[in-house]
């Protein structure tokens, strides 16, 4: 019994549904970008951009954006250039 429960929890390490609580419903976030050919980031439209920033104005992590590395840098400039021309916050409150 006890070697059986060790086996299965080596099994499924790296990507499992209930071995760990804390990880348990966690779905696999897909690019945005990636996903819609059609969607064109572009840094003058701030009501696009808004959706990846928090209310503090703070660009999302990857992880909350589920943006692919590339497209996570292209989000980042956008947004960055979206500030300095003041279409975007830096900071509020
Ligand atoms: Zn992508």
């Amino acid at each position: 019994m006890a070697d059986k429960k060790q086996n299965k929890r080596n099994n499924n390490k790296n990507y499992d549904d209930d071995y760990n609580p804390k990880f348990r419903k966690q779905r696999k976030k897909v690019c945005i970008l990636c996903s819609d050919k059609n969607f064109v980031l572009d840094y003058k439209n701030p009501e696009q951009l808004r959706k990846f920033i928090n209310d503090k104005g703070k660009i999302l992590p990857r992880r909350t954006t589920g943006a692919c590395s590339k497209h996570q840098r292209d989000i980042t400039l956008a947004v960055k250039r979206a500030r300095h021309i003041a279409m975007l916050p830096y900071a509020q409150n």
